[in-house]
């Protein structure tokens, strides 16, 4: 039986600072003088067209908003996931799409981050963290998508290049991408020869097709990826050889799951801010809305849900941030990921309901917020994934409740 109670794999990264940096306010300023002047006007003509916000992206690069986690020789801010977190909170207020644009820059760049080469590095991070070309991550495949290792996408070694095909599903930005990080294996039968791969959406072979129809987030378009022996040099193969394994797109991932998260947060406090003024104004049995109990304690229940969100997300982007990020931190990344996910779907049906009729109506923002809300529980790691990472961990010991 343990004898102690705590979090052993905790106790390595000193206590975390509740206290935001200068650079964290800043950042999180220019967010939100963003997500009020340029988003908030445009999210509910965004959601209807589902045009590709480009004045969304403009408005980001001159904040400096798109190289936040990415290093600062190649023009990043190197500032960090927190950071990233705090700017993703602010423009998920009133459109969870600009959430996943400023996420999507780390996305599409943090294998290569992570694992590239210095001269990779400044290749394909610099442009992005500018804001000079978009990017995409590309791992999900028609028959492979939770069940990574089955991934069919694979990569022939032809002399100084490889020669890669097959297909990828549901990418997000893949339709407007220039660039693209795609994972491929070298040998089909070995889950192990999973490589990563820098391609352009000009190199002969690929094909884009977008899909309009679908129930939310619809700012940024998703795609079905085909690559029909795309011929990449093997310079843009992530890392100094073959061998980058699972721990490319997982790795990747990881420190990216609060982030997923605090997409959630901003969505659901963009939600109950909206409900809160309404109810104020709206008025049932001889006064506002907030009059009645039943009303205040479905606040309250938001406000919990919605603070006990927060701090699990800030937690695990400070986690991610400390010198010893990796594998025996996922579980806390997880948490993080699958709680906010999910409460915001509870925050945006909650907030719904107290629009009465009003809030199925397309003239308030919350049925697209509800929509929005649920792309989260599916993507990077759906809800089940996440618990299948907690559960391992609890059975493993790496996670300890004594
Ligand atoms: C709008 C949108 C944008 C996306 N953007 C991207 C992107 O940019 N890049 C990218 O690569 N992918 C992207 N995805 C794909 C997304 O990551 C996958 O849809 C997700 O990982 C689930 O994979 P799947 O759809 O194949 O479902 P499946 O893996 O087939 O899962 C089906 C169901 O079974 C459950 N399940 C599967 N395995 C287990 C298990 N071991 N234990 C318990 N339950 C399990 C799942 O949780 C789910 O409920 C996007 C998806 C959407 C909807």
């Amino acid at each position: 039986m343990p004898t102690t109670v705590g979090h052993t794999d905790r106790e390595g990264s000193g206590n975390m600072q509740f206290t935001l940096s200068e650079e964290h306010r800043l950042i999180q300023q220019s967010a939100r003088r963003v997500a009020r002047e340029v988003i908030a006007p445009r999210a509910a003509e965004v959601d209807a067209t589902g045009e590709y916000p480009e004045d969304y992206f403009q408005a980001f690069r001159e904040a400096d908003l798109l190289g936040i986690t990415l290093p600062q020789e190649v023009g990043g801010a190197d500032a960090g996931t927190l950071a990233l977190a705090l700017a993703v909170e602010e423009v998920a207020k009133y459109d969870c799409s600009a959430g996943l644009m400023l996420l999507l820059s780390s996305l599409s760049t943090h294998t290569i981050k992570f694992f590239g080469t210095q001269a990779q590095r400044e290749e394909f991070i610099g442009p992005i963290a500018r804001g000079e070309r978009k990017g995409a991550f590309c791992l999900t495949e028609p028959d492979a998508g939770s069940d990574v290792a089955n991934l069919q996408s694979r990569a022939v070694r032809d002399g100084d290049d490889y020669l890669i095909s097959g297909q990828k599903c549901y990418i997000s930005a893949g339709p407007i991408a220039d660039q693209m990080v795609v994972f491929a294996k070298t040998d089909l039968n070995e889950p192990r020869s999973l490589n990563a791969f820098i391609v352009d959406a000009t190199m002969p072979g690929f094909e884009v097709t977008s899909i309009d129809r679908k129930m939310g987030v619809r700012g940024v378009p998703t795609g079905v990826l085909t690559f029909d022996n795309v011929r990449v040099p093997k310079s843009r193969l992530i890392g100094e050889a073959e061998g980058l394994g699972m721990r490319g797109p997982l790795t990747t991932l990881n420190s990216l799951r609060p982030v997923v998260g605090a997409r959630g947060v901003g969505l659901a406090e963009g939600a109950l801010a909206y409900a809160l003024d309404f109810a104020r104004e709206r008025r049932a049995f001889g006064g506002p809305l907030t009059d009645l109990q039943a009303i205040q304690m479905k606040f309250a229940e938001m406000a919990i849900d919605i603070e006990a969100a927060r701090l699990l997300v800030y937690q695990g982007a400070w986690m991610v941030d400390q010198p010893d990020f990796g594998p025996s931190k996922a579980h806390y990344l997880s948490m993080a990921k699958a709680f906010a996910t999910e409460m915001a779907n509870r925050v945006a049906s909650e907030a719904l309901q107290v629009l009465g009729g009003q809030g199925y109506m397309m003239d308030h923002p919350l049925e697209r917020h509800y929509r929005d809300a649920r792309q989260l529980m599916i993507v990077e790691g759906t809800s089940e994934i996440q618990r299948v990472v907690i559960a391992r961990s609890l059975i493993d010991r790496q996670l300890v409740y004594g």
